[in-house]
């Protein structure tokens, strides 16, 4: 397909990586519109101009224009204006929606949810449907990510101005993560231009609030998750978050679509920010990784197993699980290495249990991309026992890093971890059950693996050689836009 030809498609999302990355959704918003780009879509991004963004763009070395055109959308009776900064991303043209007023203060999230801090997401989904007119750009897709982009799909359905578009687009949703809906009190929907029916039970409406996630879900012509199993797991009371119904009645527009890793930064036969690079073929570089990630810990070397743990300090990863399960696992042959930062009292916890075993535990609650990833490379076993688990990056790293996860069997790594004592292809150590109990027996196999070394070797590369490229990921997002503009 020719360029002139390429479907045109538009990503809304609060974070893309590198600009600015809290979670998954900012790593997936910076691989997915490049991959699709590579097969031809022409993909670019909206997003807002949050705190400080657009100069570090320019810090980063990337040129930032402003567009001629701008932006006008009425909220609460009166008339917002934005202008339209423009810049490249890996080739991804992102577009700014610059609005100093609603985004000068925004750090890619509001602290608290209310009717009127979600109003930059307002403008933002409103934004959507302007831009194309200001910047002489159509998109036909509009791929919303999260509840800050659902209401999108909202307005094409219940807003008494936007409806009008509704046949010059289709809709998108992608949920990263169902623990984050966008419930506010219903005060917000008239001023911002909804219908009556909008507030229903077949609308925002939940439990007499509003919820931009439950609208986005109803109103999107597609709606998916990014791990197969995780689409199945929201269909549950247990992992569906007070929308399991939503998402059982919407099933037959529902898939899983499992991220991608981007290979380019996650790479240990290149990356720059390790001190010694390897592969599949040779793996001895990963012992020099480990003995310098020793040396920056501050700890002699040793054979004791050295264990990692990369991600948010918050319930979902299961840190009280590794809280709990403390005693028992520092008393294994093991070293435990944390690099998170989240809940103030999982990381005061975390911190004084550090203080209390020195030689076997480090912790920092830093966001350190670098640190990141000598921890990656430089660990024997990564520790990951979710609750739940959209897809899960961290294991998808970890493997190709050669580092074995340790991991509870629960959506995205349920769909991309093989238990190896039960499988010749297996690429790590699963438990079901969250209890301290399974996860230490998990634990406990995990360290009886590399601590023999042909063993360990095999399921490094198996880990290493398993593919969880872009490339397939983006062709299945392709498919579901082909599908949706009848090109199938
Ligand atoms: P989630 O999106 O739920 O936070 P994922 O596993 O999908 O979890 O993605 C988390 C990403 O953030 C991974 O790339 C992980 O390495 C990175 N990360 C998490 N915490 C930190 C931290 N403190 N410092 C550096 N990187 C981190």
């Amino acid at each position: 397909m020719g360029l002139k030809n390429s479907i045109r498609v538009l990503h809304v999302t609060p974070e893309m990586a590198p600009l600015i990355k809290v979670g998954g959704l900012g790593d997936v918003a910076g691989s997915l519109p490049k991959a699709l780009n590579s097969m031809g879509v022409d993909c670019r991004v909206l997003m807002p101009n949050s705190k400080g963004l657009a100069e570090r763009a320019g810090s980063m070395g990337l040129k930032v224009v402003r567009c001629p055109g701008k932006v006008h959308a009425a909220i609460n009776w009166r008339v917002y204006s934005a202008g339209i900064l423009k810049t490249q991303v890996n080739g991804v043209t992102v577009y700014l929606l610059d609005q100093p007023e609603l985004f000068s203060d925004l750090e890619a999230y509001p602290k608290s949810l209310t009717c009127e801090s979600v109003l930059p997401f307002i403008f933002l989904s409103m934004g959507a449907l302007e831009l194309g007119r200001a910047v002489r750009w159509m998109p036909q897709v509009l791929h919303l990510h999260d509840w800050p982009a659902a209401s999108v799909a909202s307005m094409l359905k219940w807003h008494r101005h936007y409806h009008k578009l509704r046949e010059h687009f289709e809709t998108v949703l992608t949920i990263h993560n169902l623990a984050h809906q966008g419930i506010v009190s219903p005060g917000g929907l008239e001023g911002w231009g909804f219908n009556k029916n909008s507030f229903s039970m077949d609308g925002m409406e939940f439990y007499g609030h509003v919820n931009l996630l439950k609208g986005g879900i109803i109103a999107s012509d597609k709606v998916t998750t990014v791990s197969p199993r995780y689409s199945w797991d929201i269909q549950t009371r247990e992992g569906g978050m007070g929308l399991d119904g939503v998402l059982f009645a919407n099933r037959n527009k529902l898939s899983g679509i499992l991220n991608g890793v981007d290979y380019d930064v996650w790479n240990p036969s290149k990356d720059p920010l390790i001190t010694s690079h390897y592969s599949p073929s040779d793996l001895s570089g990963k012992a020099k990784c480990r003995k310098d990630l020793l040396r920056i810990l501050g700890w002699e070397d040793g054979n004791d197993v050295l264990v990692a743990f990369v991600g948010r300090l918050v319930e979902q990863k299961g840190v009280d699980l590794i809280l709990g399960a403390m005693n028992r696992i520092l008393a294994e042959p093991i070293r435990l290495v944390i690099l998170g930062s989240g809940h103030p009292l999982f990381e005061e916890k975390l911190k004084s249990e550090a203080q209390k075993h020195p030689k076997k535990l480090w912790v920092s609650t830093d966001f350190d991309e670098t640190m990141a990833h000598r921890i990656y490379a430089g660990s024997d076993l990564m520790l990951m026992p979710s609750q739940f688990e959209p897809c899960g990056l961290s294991q998808l790293i970890a493997m190709a890093y050669g580092t074995i996860p340790v991991a509870r069997a629960t959506g995205g790594i349920a769909d991309t971890v093989i238990d190896a004592d039960g499988a010749d292809d297996g690429t790590g150590f699963l438990f079901i059950d969250y209890s301290p109990e399974e996860m230490t027996r998990a634990l406990k196999r995990g360290i009886a693996a590399v601590s023999n070394p042909s063993r360990r070797a095999k399921i490094m590369r198996n880990c290493m050689t398993a593919d969880f490229s872009w490339r397939q990921s983006a062709k299945a997002y392709l498919n579901i836009y082909e599908e949706l503009l009848g090109y199938q």
